[in-house]
C-alpha cells in the first residue's frame, strides 16, 4: 500500500492541488475519504452470535487519529504529511467532533465499541444521529449559554446504508434512515455503529439557542441530544426518542437475524442485547410486540426468549435518573406497547406482592429498571462498590428474588485514545521502557514497577508531563485567554457539573486558599485550578455553580495580589477532544463526588494512566483506584458511602451545623455573597447557591469540606517532594492496565454475552 500515492490521488482529484497546495481543512477531508476506503477494506467480524450495544448515547470524539491508529497507520501517516509540511494535529483540528453524549456513560459506550472490535468479537453499537448533538457551551457575562453543536458536513465517517424502517406512534408513522460509521479494532477487522435518524427531519427547526418547535416530533426527533446527566427532564419528546430507537433497534436486529437464517426462537443462541442504562428499555416489550404480533409467537414463547436475549446495565443510583414515565405518556406515544407492558406487570404482580418490584407503581407510572430485572438475563453495575450498593440497598429487593442475575462489570477506557493518541510521548516512552507488549495486554504496564529505583525513567515521567502541561497553557491561552504558569501544579476537575460530584466543593477550596494568600500565607508553589463541565440547561443549581467559578475566576486572575500564586479557568465547552488536551497535563485529579453517589467514574481512570494522581472519595472506581496503587499513592479523604447512606436513611445531615461549627467553613461560603463577588456576579445566581448550601445542600458538600482541605494541602506540599511524587506518578501508571476497557469486554463476554 502506498498511502502518499494514494492520497496525492485524492487531493488532486478534490481539489485540484497537491497535498503541500492544501488546506489544512482540505487535507483533512482528502484523508478522511483516503481511511474511509481503508476502513472498508477491512472484513466485517462475523461470529455465531453478536452483541448489540444499544445506547442513547455513543460519546465518540474525534474519529481520525484513532482509526489511523488502529488501522496501523498512524505514525505513516503522520510522516507522510509531516514530508509534505503539514502536521496531522493541525489537520485533526479540522476535524469536527460529534457531541453525541452527555459524558461519562456515553464516553464508556465508544471505548466499549473500540474493544469490542479490538477483541475480534462481533457487536454493534445502535444509537441516534443527533444533528446538533448536545448543545455547545459559550460563556457570556459569567453565564453558560447553549447553542446548537452541528457536526455533520458533506463527508464525514457517516455511511449512507440505503436501509429505511417505518416506525408507528400513536399519533403517526414516521421513516427512518440508517447511516453506519465503521468501528476498527486495533490491528483488528472492523464492526458498525449504526445511527439511525429521522428521514423528515428539518434543522431549520431550530432557530435561536437550542430552542425548537418541541411539538412537531415528526421534524424535531434527532435534532438534539437531551441535555441530561444523571437527571430526567421528565419530556414527552425523550419517550418518542427512545421508542425510535428500540423500535428501529428491533427491526434490524430481527432482519439481521433473518438474514442469517436463524430460527427466532433461538434468537437467545445468536444475539445478545446489552441495555445502557434504562433508556432503551422499551426494547424489551417491543421485541415481543412483535414475536407476538408479526411471528406469531404466543406471549409465552415471546417473552421467554427475549427476556434471555436482553441484559442491563445500571448507571446510577441517584432516584431522580432512574426513569419512571407516566402510563399516560407511553399511552400517548406508543400505544401500541401498552398491553405488553401491562401484561409483563400483571405476571410480576402474580408472582411478587412487594409494591417495590412492580412495574407499574401506584401512581400509574413505569419503572423502566423493573422490566429490565425482570425481563432480561443480567443486571450489572459498572464498579465494585456501585454493584455492592446496588445488591446491598438500591436494589435490594430484586437481588433477593434473582441473586443470580446480579455481576459487576467495572468500567474501563480505551488504551488507544486515552494514552496512544492523547499522550504518545508517554507511549513512546513505555514502550521503549517495557516493550510494546502493553499494548495489547495492559496488565503488561505493571512491568514498570520494575523502574521504581531508576532516575532515568522517573526524569522522563516527568519530562514528559512537564511539556504537556506547557502545551495545554499554550492552547489555553489561545483559546481562553488565560495564561497559566507551567511550573504551577495543575489541579483538574472536568466532568459533567453536577451537585454529587462536587465542583462547588472545589470552588469552596479555592476561596480558601484566596483568602489566605490575601491574609499573606502564600502558596510555595503557584496552583492553576483547572475546570471543565458542561450543565444541563434546565438544572439551576449547577449554572449558579458554573457562574460562581467564573466570577471567581474574574476575581481571582485579576487581582495582582493573588494571581502570581494561583489561577482559575474554566475552560469552554469541554468536550473529548478538550479531554484529550487536558488529562495528560494534570498532576491533581479531582475525583471527589460524595461517596455512594458516583457509580464508577472514568475520568479517575484515564488520569491515572496518564500519571496524575487521584484527590478523591471512597466512592466508584477511586476505591479499586486505592487497592490497585495502595495508601501511599492516592490522597482519599472524607465520610464513607456506609455513612453518608446513613446520613440519607436517618435525615440526620444538617448542612448549616457545620457551617456554625467551623470558620473556615463559614468564610470560604460567605465569601458566595461577599461584596467582591456580588458586585461582578449575579445576585439571583449567587443568593440561591449560598441558601442551597446552608439550607439543603442534598449532596452533602460541607460534611466532607474540612477534611478535604486538610488533604489538598497534604497533597501540594507532597508535590515538592519530587522524588516521591515521580515514584507515585510511576504507580499510577503502572497500575492503570487493570482500567483497559479490553479487560471490561472481556468479563462482559466471558459472563454475560458469550460470543463466539
Ligand atoms: C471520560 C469523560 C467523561 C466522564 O468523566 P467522569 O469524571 O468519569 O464523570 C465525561 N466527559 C468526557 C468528555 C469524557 O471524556
Amino acid at each position: 500500500m502506498n498511502l502518499e500515492r494514494k492520497l496525492t490521488a485524492l487531493t488532486k482529484k478534490m481539489y485540484d492541488k497537491t497535498i503541500r497546495q492544501c488546506t489544512d481543512a482540505e487535507v483533512y477531508h482528502c484523508v478522511l475519504q483516503l481511511t474511509k476506503e481503508l476502513l472498508a477494506d477491512k472484513p466485517v467480524i462475523e461470529g455465531g452470535k453478536k452483541v448489540y450495544y444499544i445506547s442513547m448515547e455513543f460519546l465518540i470524539g474525534k474519529l481520525l487519529s484513532n482509526n489511523l491508529i488502529n488501522l496501523g497507520i498512524y505514525d505513516e501517516m503522520k510522516a507522510l504529511l509531516a514530508k509534505k509540511g503539514k502536521s496531522l494535529a493541525a489537520v485533526e483540528e479540522a476535524e469536527p467532533e460529534p457531541s453525541l453524549g452527555n459524558g461519562g456513560l456515553g464516553r464508556l459506550a465508544a471505548c466499549f465499541l473500540d474493544s469490542i472490535a479490538t477483541l475480534g468479537l462481533p457487536g454493534d453499537g445502535i444509537g441516534l444521529n443527533y444533528h446538533f448533538g448536545l448543545f455547545k457551551q459559550v460563556f457570556q457575562k459569567h453565564q453558560q449559554m447553549a447553542e446548537k453543536n452541528p457536526w455533520i458536513e458533506k463527508d464525514s465517517w457517516l455511511n449512507e446504508t440505503g436501509i429505511e424502517f417505518e416506525v408507528a406512534f400513536g399519533d403517526g408513522k414516521v421513516t427512518s434512515v440508517l447511516y453506519d460509521m465503521d468501528v476498527v479494532g486495533y490491528g483488528q477487522d472492523r464492526n458498525k455503529l449504526h445511527l439511525f435518524d429521522l428521514k423528515t427531519v428539518d434543522e431549520r427547526l431550530v432557530k435561536k439557542g437550542i430552542n425548537f418547535d418541541k411539538t412537531a416530533f415528526e421534524k424535531n426527533l434527532t435534532l438534539f441530544l437531551y441535555p441530561d446527566d444523571s437527571d430526567e427532564a421528565g419530556n414527552l419528546l425523550r419517550v418518542y426518542q427512545e421508542y425510535f430507537m428500540v423500535s428501529n433497534a428491533a427491526q434490524l436486529i430481527i432482519r439481521e437475524l433473518k438474514e442469517k437464517g436463524v430460527d427466532l426462537y433461538k434468537m437467545d443462541e445468536h444475539a445478545v442485547i446489552q441495555i445502557n442504562d434504562t433508556h432503551p428499555t422499551m426494547v424489551i416489550p417491543e421485541l415481543i410486540r412483535i414475536l407476538t404480533w408479526e411471528e406469531d409467537f404466543t406471549m409465552e414463547d415471546a417473552i421467554h426468549v427475549v427476556s434471555r436475549t436482553c441484559a442491563y446495565t445500571n448507571h446510577t443510583i441517584l432516584a431522580e435518573a432512574l426513569e419512571k414515565w407516566p402510563l399516560a405518556y407511553i399511552e400517548k406515544v406508543v400505544p401500541q406497547l401498552v398491553p405488553i407492558i401491562k401484561e409483563l406487570n400483571a405476571r410480576v404482580k402474580k408472582q411478587y406482592k412487594d409494591p417495590k418490584v412492580q412495574i407499574i407503581d401506584g401512581n400509574k407510572r413505569v419503572h423502566m429498571a423493573h422490566i429490565d430485572i425482570h425481563y432480561g438475563f443480567s443486571v450489572n453495575g459498572v464498579a465494585a462498590i456501585h454493584t455492592d450498593i446496588l445488591k446491598e440497598t438500591e436494589l435490594a429487593h430484586f437481588y433477593r428474588l434473582y441473586p443470580e442475575k446480579f455481576n459487576n462489570k467495572t468500567n474501563g477506557i480505551t488504551f488507544r485514545r486515552w494514552l496512544l493518541s492523547c499522550n504518545s510521548e508517554l507511549a513512546d516512552l513505555l514502550t521503549g521502557t517495557i516493550g510494546d507488549g502493553y499494548k495489547k495486554d495492559a496488565n503488561e504496564l505493571e512491568r514498570l514497577l520494575e523502574k521504581i529505583d531508576d532516575r532515568n525513567v522517573l526524569d522522563a515521567i516527568d519530562a514528559i508531563k512537564k511539556q504537556k502541561k506547557a502545551e495545554l497553557a499554550a492552547y489555553i491561552e489561545e483559546k481562553e485567554g488565560v495564561c497559566l504558569n507551567p511550573d504551577s501544579v495543575f489541579d483538574i476537575q472536568i466532568k459533567r457539573l453536577h451537585e454529587y460530584k462536587r465542583q462547588q466543593m472545589n470552588a469552596l477550596y479555592i476561596i480558601h486558599k484566596y483568602l489566605e494568600i490575601k491574609a499573606g500565607k502564600k502558596p510555595v508553589r503557584p496552583i492553576s485550578f483547572i475546570f471543565g463541565a458542561k450543565a444541563a440547561p434546565a438544572y439551576v443549581i449547577a449554572r449558579d455553580i458554573i457562574h460562581l467559578l467564573l466570577v471567581l475566576s474574574d476575581i481571582i486572575n485579576n487581582d495582582p495580589d493573588v494571581s502570581p500564586y494561583m489561577t482559575l479557568v474554566m475552560v469552554e465547552n469541554y468536550n473529548v477532544s478538550y479531554a484529550e488536551k487536558l488529562i495528560p497535563a494534570c498532576d491533581i485529579s479531582e475525583q471527589i463526588s460524595l461517596a455512594s453517589k458516583e457509580a464508577s467514574g472514568t475520568g479517575n481512570m484515564k488520569f491515572m494512566l496518564n500519571g496524575a494522581v487521584t484527590l478523591g472519595t471512597s466512592d466508584g472506581a477511586n476505591v479499586e483506584i486505592h487497592e490497585l496503587v495502595g495508601d501511599d499513592n492516592i490522597y482519599i479523604f472524607g465520610k464513607d458511602s456506609d455513612t453518608v447512606i446513613g446520613h440519607y436513611a436517618k435525615a440526620d445531615y444538617v448542612s448549616r451545623d457545620y457551617y456554625e461549627n467551623s470558620e473556615v467553613i463559614r468564610e470560604a461560603v460567605d465569601f458566595i455573597v461577599s461584596k467582591p463577588v456580588m458586585k461582578l456576579g449575579n445576585r439571583e445566581n449567587l443568593l440561591r447557591l449560598y441558601n442551597e448550601l446552608l439550607n439543603k445542600d442534598w449532596f452533602m458538600t460541607l460534611l466532607d469540606l474540612e477534611e478535604y482541605i486538610e488533604v489538598k494541602d497534604r497533597m501540594l506540599a507532597d508535590f515538592e517532594d519530587r522524588e516521591k511524587w515521580k515514584r507515585m506518578m510511576l504507580v499510577n501508571i503502572a497500575k492503570a492496565g487493570f482500567f483497559s476497557s479490553d479487560r471490561t469486554i472481556a468479563e462482559y463476554n466471558a459472563d454475560i454475552w458469550h460470543l463466539g
